[in-house]
This record gives C-alpha cells, sequence and structure tokens, in this order.
C-alpha cells in the first residue's frame, strides 16, 4: 500500500471533507521553502504550511539546538518546577514584545492563547468582585476551534454545529474610510454599558476571514475608546506576530499597546506546537492574593515544554540575525511592486499587501465564500505548479517564509498571472 492509502485508511484530516478531499500528498522531507515528495516533486511552500514557518523548512541552526535539548531535558512538570530555557525565552520575548508586556503564560497552540487570554480578561474582573462576563470582536474574525475562541471568531459554516452552545459576544465590523466613525460609535455604546471584560482582535489583517486588511490609525482609535472605558483589549498575533506585516509584531504599528497578546504560530519558526499569552503586570496583580480562589487555574500538561522553548529560542535568535529585518523589507517591497502591476489587470477585484502577506481578490461572480468552486480549481491549479497555496474561497494569499528569494517570488507572481490569463478568461467565457 502507498503511504496515501495507508493514511486513508486510519486518518482523519482537519478541514477535511474525507469523502469528497483528493488523497492527500505524502510529504517526506523539507528543505527551504520546499516540501519534497517521495517521488521528489519539490513544491514551494507558499502558505508557511498554515502560516507557521519563518526561516524555512527543516532549519539546520534550529534543528540542532533542538535536538541537543532532546538529549539534556525533554519536559518537566511546569508547576512547582521551572527550567533555564522557559526562563530565557519569557525574558527575551517580553523584551521585544511592545507596549507593557510583564508576565508570560506558556500553552499549546494559537486557540489555547486566546483561551487563556480570554480566561485572564475574565477573571482579572472576577477577582476583584466586578464581574464583566461579555466580550468584544470584530466581525470575520477567527480566533481558533476549542469552544471560547470559537464563541469569539464569526459565526459560519464551521461553527454552525456548534452555535447553541458557544457564548454570546457582540461583533463589530472592521473599521474601513467609510465606516469608521460608525463603528467608533458602536464601540462607545458597548464600552460605555461596562460590561465588557475585553476587546479581542487580529490587528491590521483577519488571516481566516480572508487576509481583510485594515489601518493600524483605526485600530488605535478603537483601542483609545476601549481604554478609557476600562475595556482590556486582547490583540491575536497568533498569525500576525513574528515579521508577517514587516514589523516583528503588528501591534508595532500602533500607538495604544494592547493588555494582552496571543502567540503561536511562527513563535517557534514553525517547528513545534506552542502558545504563549503575555500581559501588562496590571493584569497579573489582580490574580496575586492571600486568598487562593483568585489564582489562575488553567495549564496543560505540556505547558512549557522544555523543546518547544528551546525551538522558540533558536528561532529568536534568527529573528535577531540582520538579514531578518532585510528579508521582511525585501519582501514586502517585492509585493508591493506586484501589486502595482496587477492591481489593473481584468478580474481582479482587490489585490492588497501587509508587509509580507499579499492577498489577491478573484474577481468572480460568486462571493468569497470559502466553498465556491474557484477555491477548489485554484487549489488545484497552484498545485499542478508545484506551489502549494490554500485559496480562501476566491482569495489567493501568499504568506512566505522569510527564505524565499526574488526569484522564487517572481516564480509566485508569474502563475498568480497565468492563473488569471488562462483559468478565469475560460470561466468567464462559460458563464
Ligand atoms: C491560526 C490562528 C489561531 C488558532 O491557532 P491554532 O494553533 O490553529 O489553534 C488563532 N488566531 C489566529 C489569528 C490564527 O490565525
Amino acid at each position: 500500500m502507498t503511504w496515501s492509502e495507508r493514511d486513508q485508511a486510519v486518518i482523519w484530516h482537519p478541514f477535511t471533507q474525507m469523502k469528497l478531499a483528493a488523497p492527500p500528498i505524502p510529504i517526506v522531507r523539507g528543505e527551504g521553502v520546499y516540501l519534497i515528495d517521495e517521488a521528489g516533486n519539490r513544491y514551494l511552500d507558499a502558505v508557511s504550511s498554515w502560516w507557521v514557518n519563518l526561516h524555512g523548512h527543516a532549519h539546520p541552526y534550529i534543528a540542532q539546538k533542538v535536538s541537543e535539548q532532546l538529549h539534556t531535558l525533554e519536559h518537566v512538570i511546569f508547576a512547582g518546577f521551572t527550567h533555564p530555557q522557559a526562563i530565557t525565552l519569557a525574558e527575551r520575548l517580553l523584551k521585544l514584545l511592545p507596549g507593557h508586556q510583564q508576565k508570560l503564560f506558556y500553552s499549546d497552540n494559537g486557540s489555547t492563547a486566546v483561551e487563556v487570554g480570554m480566561k485572564m480578561a475574565f477573571q482579572y474582573w472576577h477577582n476583584q468582585a466586578r464581574p464583566r462576563t461579555r466580550i468584544i470582536a470584530l466581525e470575520n474574525a477567527y480566533h481558533g476551534d476549542t469552544f471560547g475562541a470559537m464563541s469569539a471568531s464569526a459565526r459560519n459554516t464551521f461553527t454552525a454545529a456548534f452555535a447553541p452552545m458557544l457564548f454570546e459576544v457582540d461583533f463589530i465590523p472592521v473599521p474601513t474610510p467609510d465606516n469608521h466613525e460608525a463603528v467608533k460609535k458602536r464601540l462607545t455604546e458597548l464600552v460605555d454599558a461596562q460590561q465588557h471584560a475585553a476587546f479581542l482582535f487580529e490587528p491590521l489583517v483577519q488571516g481566516s476571514g480572508g487576509m481583510i486588511m485594515y489601518e493600524a490609525a483605526y485600530l488605535d482609535e478603537l483601542l483609545t475608546i476601549c481604554k478609557a472605558g476600562n475595556v482590556l483589549a486582547i490583540a491575536d498575533e497568533v498569525m500576525t506576530g513574528f515579521g508577517r506585516t514587516g514589523k516583528l509584531f503588528a501591534c508595532d504599528h500602533l500607538q495604544q499597546k494592547p493588555d494582552i497578546m496571543c502567540l503561536s504560530k511562527g513563535l517557534t519558526g514553525g517547528t513545534m506546537a506552542f502558545g504563549a499569552t503575555s500581559c501588562t503586570q496590571q493584569i497579573y496583580d489582580a490574580f496575586l492574593s492571600d486568598d487562593r480562589t483568585k489564582t489562575f487555574f488553567h495549564g496543560h500538561s505540556y505547558t512549557g515544554n522544555p523543546l518547544a522553548c528551546t525551538a522558540a529560542l533558536a528561532s529568536l535568535d534568527l529573528v535577531e540575525q540582520p538579514d531578518f529585518a532585510a528579508n521582511l523589507s525585501r519582501i514586502s517591497e517585492q509585493h508591493r511592486q506586484f501589486q502595482s502591476s496587477i492591481s489593473t489587470m481584468p478580474y481582479v477585484r482587490d489585490c492588497r499587501c501587509t508587509g509580507t502577506i499579499m492577498a489577491l481578490e478573484f474577481d468572480t461572480d460568486s462571493t468569497s465564500s470559502y466553498f465556491s468552486n474557484i477555491r477548489d480549481a485554484l487549489y488545484e491549479y497552484f498545485l499542478e505548479k508545484k506551489i502549494i497555496c490554500r485559496p480562501l474561497g476566491n482569495i489567493i494569499y501568499l504568506i512566505p517564509p522569510y527564505c524565499i528569494t526574488n526569484e522564487e517570488l517572481d516564480y509566485l507572481y508569474r502563475t498568480i498571472e497565468s492563473a488569471l490569463d488562462h483559468f478565469l478568461s475560460k470561466v468567464k467565457l462559460q458563464s
């Protein structure tokens, strides 16, 4: 039996309709921006394997550090015990985070990083005997797949089966030049009610919602309103963190700073599952008490795992190399050049960039739904060209590992152009 057949006999894949999906492609090796199958086919990973990979696959430096750690200490219970990797990582990360982030809480992935952020916010108020039990979030949001994270995410096909079990959240529109005054007004009304523990948002770019981009200046206005009304600001930087928006964190583009930040995806450079939630001293202090019921009762078996911490530390070493910042500017600049050349092409509804993230919305007559046919056709088209893209409906986006070369970027741009030329013109002719 092939790997593919063996997979299909035993494995249930995420976000996959197992009855309809094509057999998965077995990957046996990774090298820089490429993922390599058994036959030696090299696939260009244009989406950093679900937005996690920063420095390229199987990076030798991270591999060496993790392998050394594996022979030293693989894991230790993180209550009552600690270890140098967890401490050093917290020290280094907190220095890099924007604003006054003073404490770091470890978990396992992006969803748990967000859960921890929301639980910190709810209990912050609970511990002060001033309970606030609601959250404000942005429309189109995606914060993960656990129940709390789902509750704060857009309600759609993905969450429909669980809708009755999700807690109520007040959603406000993403601010745009046309609506930002109205959004401010709506947020002010909500904040004035003094019932909301926090405002949770993906800063500057809403990933799964369709790479929706919005201005830092508008977000600053919203955060100013939250601050004036004592509503905590939780920045979900799970996707935007570690350089994606052109600065180390999306919140580095803001004047106002969040009270809580959620990190995952790029945290280990894409090496392994890990999450972290940081907070200000003010939040932390609300849990300090002689009264044990004020404890933050949250943890995971693998909290603070030394291998994950080591991968994150090694990734930070690479982040601090001069070519890291140089690559961010280089990729951002390449995207901008492509954007200006493509924006006027037929069938391009919108091409937008924020730092190293580029998204192109195809002008189809269907809506931007995940299930529109164009999505699968585009996916196949790019796969045939040995490019891994996962379109969100009619939106193709690039979020590459930072080691991608200009030539490789060029190959991606040319393939997007050829997809426009050959494929979409056909679709239009047929309809
Ligand atoms: C991916 C993502 C999450 C969830 O992270 P997982 O590790 O997949 O649980 C949360 N928030 C944002 C913004 C994300 O992009």
